[in-house]
């Protein structure tokens, strides 16, 4: 097999965990396997190189930036690239220009436009181990970018899609993906297997495991995706195509989001255009609304409900503000959280929805906005009630079994 390795800043944290690191790489080439290894910064490396930066201004050039930040992973990847020689084993670091990654010009937030494979096939045939540093690659004038935060899982994903990889594997400090966040409910249980798309909808329960840009990659190239930890030999989660045996499991995850705040207004004038200019004045201020809520109208009236993040709640407000003639009313709420209950199950069951709605109300949480899509269902609630919700739902499901 061809398999993609690629390791976090935890798990490559101080030169004992690149040890460890290098004696994993070193085992699954035992095994027979081709490698291609992608490494993060040392844990806080990047920051650092930021706080850095910040030393002299607020503000640096992007393009220096990346200059900059990009040298995180180029250290690791030099030094695993060490270790693994020092062990006895064939291996070449590679940076990411090297491993032919083609980037377009967006300095600090850069897309992988194209990948040329040569290089690491090359090595791949003379036996090599290939190591390369995660999170970069070039522009086309050949200045060095880099992909955003979490960025190596993308690099991951990309070379494993260009290198027809069988697998790719993300090593992290947590062993899979849970059925929901352990700090709310200890009985939370790791999953074997989930969907892209309920990844993508339970995004939150995977953030410090998985980059979400990453994942609608593994989607589009349809690459095979573990989550794993490296610091224990458990199976991990695997994410990948959706498949029959995954309809049979109702539902896979619930998942808590604190980052809510609910903008109601009432009695708005039910005219053609009305939706259009509420809706581009917040896109212009490049305030991201989730849920959306409108109403039939009577008399000529309508209400309308959306959220927003709650960093947004201000600005949301006074914009508002400017259609005051236009309704009799509007309600402000920061004090909202969304649960959403996820799962592909539910394209092929119906009562997903009404157990949710039922276990709410048995605990007497008020439902103030609700929506849904193929799925997952999402209920806007106090944001007192969050936690229970979580839990409650959790166990009605049978997530703990
Ligand atoms: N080192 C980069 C970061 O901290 C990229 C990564 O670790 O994936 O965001
Ligand atoms: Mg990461």
């Amino acid at each position: 097999m061809l398999i993609v390795q690629k390791y976090g800043g935890t798990s490559v944290g101080d030169l004992e965990r690149i040890e460890n690191v290098a004696n994993r790489v070193a085992k699954t080439r035992e095994k027979g396997h081709n490698v291609v290894v992608v490494v993060s910064a040392m844990s806080g490396e990047t920051n650092k190189l930021i706080g850095y930066a910040e030393h002299f201004t607020s503000t640096p050039a992007k393009k220096e930036m990346d200059m900059l930040l990009s040298s995180g992973e180029r250290v690791t990847a030099a030094l695993l690239s060490i270790a693994l020689q020092a062990k006895g084993y064939d291996a070449v670091a590679l940076t990411g220009r090297q491993a032919g990654i083609v980037t377009d010009d967006t300095h600090t937030y850069a897309r992988i436009e194209s990948i040329d494979p040569t290089a690491m096939q090359n090595a791949i045939k003379e036996g090599k181990i290939v190591i390369v540093a995660g999170f970069q690659g070039i522009n086309k004038n050949g200045s060095v970018t880099t992909l955003g935060r979490g960025g190596s899982d993308l690099s991951a994903v990309a070379l494993a899609g260009a290198l027809k990889a069988d697998q790719c594997e993300i090593y992290s400090d947590v062993d899979g993906i849970y059925t929901t966040d352990p700090r709310i409910e200890p009985n939370a249980k790791k999953l074997d297997t989930i969907s892209y798309d309920e990844m993508l909808e339970l995004a939150s329960l995977g953030a410090k495991v998985l980059q979400n840009r990453s994942v609608e990659l593994a989607k589009k190239l349809n690459v095979k995706l573990y989550a794993k930890s490296s610091f224990s030999d458990n199976e991990g989660t695997l994410i990948t195509k959706e498949n029959n045996n995954m309809e049979a499991v109702l539902v896979s995850g619930v998942v808590l989001d604190k980052n809510q705040a609910r903008v109601t207004l009432r009695g708005v004038a039910d005219r053609p255009g009305i939706a259009a200019e509420i809706f581009t004045k917040l896109a212009d201020a490049n305030i991201n609304v989730d849920m959306i809520i409108q109403n039939m109208g009577t008399d000529g009236l309508t209400n309308l409900g959306f959220t927003v993040p709650h960093s947004e709640h201000e600005n949301a407000k006074k914009l508002m503000e400017t259609f005051d003639h236009e309704m009799e009313g509007m309600d402000f709420d920061e004090h909202v959280c969304k649960v959403s209950v996820v799962g592909v199950g539910m394209k092929s069951h119906s009562g997903v929805a009404a157990t949710a709605f039922t276990v709410l109300a048995q605990n007497n949480i008020n439902i103030q906005m609700i929506s849904t899509s193929e799925i997952k269902v999402s209920m806007v609630i106090d944001e007192k009630y969050g936690e229970l919700a979580i839990r409650t739902l959790h166990e009605a499901y049978g997530l703990d079994k």
